[in-house]
């Protein structure tokens, strides 16, 4: 058990569930909203929160979170919030919840329309500390959202924003591994390899950090070690501590930014037509990105490998193909169900987004393009 403050104060380890109470009254909060979605609902998560503090014993609850949240369900989690006369958030689950409860946060203190505020579009200065105050609880490890500045939503118009500020940043993470022990495999193996892929995308974003970069080495040796334990046997208690650290960690180095892999999984992500898992399109995507930022990263590469245990010539891209087989999770954009004809257009979209910027290769949208085709399968 540790307590660690870096930007987020992080209560972590088993059993940790029960600093929620006076946490709640450390930030003020006294008519929390409790956000989580339908999956969470169907088991005892929501019901164990409750009982660990009085004010959440009769709190009102949203459970209506897309896989990929939407403006649409932050306005209506905002009207729940809003008839209840809260004054904070405490979000549980994976990133969509903690997500959402982040845009509800937002707009509690600041007047919409949502789009106002996406980073790509200038919306970044526009965060005020009028944010209201954030409880995170992950029951996943994977996101990182429990201590990262972003909100991933999707506007009415389709596109999936990012809302970026350090008044996003939830003032609290819980971070109890007892919650993660029921996470079925599949959600093990894929919200894994999104922890992963922050450990390596924050690592290579050329943004000088040096701590950060500490930190997402040694979140992704974690990940690396304990991935496929995890996911083989979910209740290996050691596998799911560490898993939920390397998550953390990842969520930690956000500050460097992402790259090439979050540009493509993002607008991927926000497709109608197909609902599609953030974790498990970063493990089919990774492969390519790493081909592609191969002669950007040489030194970090070799860093890399030498953390994992590979040999110097090792390939990477190979090393984290045969992981995500290994998990049983999808190779392809196409066994995942994504459409070849929408493509172009994801390409285009990626140039776009906020993540791209910090890839270590700058990536036109014929880049994206050939990383998206070698993806496909
Ligand atoms: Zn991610």
């Amino acid at each position: 058990m540790a307590t660690i403050t870096y930007l987020t104060t992080v209560q972590f380890g088993f059993g940790e569930l029960k600093t929620i109470a006076p946490g709640l009254t450390d930030l003020k909060i006294a008519r929390p909203l409790i956000v989580a979605d339908r999956g969470l609902a169907a088991t005892d998560l929501i019901q164990r929160l409750r009982s660990a503090s009085p004010l959440l014993g009769n709190a009102p609850l949203f459970v209506d979170t897309p896989t990929n949240p939407t403006e649409e369900a932050v306005e209506a989690a905002l009207a729940l919030y809003r008839e209840h006369d809260c004054d904070g958030l405490v979000a549980i689950g994976g990133g969509s919840p903690i997500d959402l409860a982040k845009g509800v946060a937002l707009l509690a203190g600041h007047d919409g329309p949502l789009e106002t505020y996406a980073a790509i579009l200038g919306g970044i200065p526009k965060v005020t500390g009028k944010v209201a105050p954030v409880i995170a609880v992950p029951t996943t490890a994977g996101t990182g959202s429990e201590v990262g500045r972003a909100a991933l939503i999707t506007l009415k118009d389709g596109r999936k924003l990012g809302f970026i500020s350090p008044h996003l940043i939830p003032k609290l993470a819980i971070c109890d591994p007892e919650l993660t022990l029921g996470l079925p495999a599949m959600l093990t193996a894929a919200t894994g390899m999104d922890a992963l892929t922050h450990c390596i995308e924050t690592y290579l974003s050329p943004r000088e950090n040096p701590p950060a970069e500490a930190i997402a080495l040694d979140g992704l040796k974690r990940a690396a070690l304990n991935i496929e334990r995890a996911t083989k046997d979910g209740s290996d208690r050691e596998a799911r501590k560490e898993m939920l650290m390397a998550a953390l960690q990842g969520g930690l180095t956000f500050q460097k930014g992402l790259g090439a892999v979050h540009a493509l999984s993002h607008p991927l992500g926000g497709l109608k037509q197909v609902s599609l898992h953030h974790g498990t399109l970063n493990a089919v995507l990774l492969p390519a990105v790493l081909r592609f930022n191969e002669q950007a990263s040489g030194a970090k590469y070799a860093e890399i490998r030498r953390v994992l245990g590979l040999s110097a010539d090792a390939d990477l891209a190979a090393w984290v193909a045969g992981l995500t087989q290994r998990l049983g999770l999808p190779g392809s954009l196409s066994q995942m169900g994504v459409p070849r004809d929408v493509l172009p257009a994801i390409a285009e979209a990626a140039t776009q987004d906020h993540s791209s910027a910090t890839n270590p290769r700058q990536a036109s949208a014929a880049d994206y393009l050939a990383m998206l085709e070698a993806s496909f399968g």
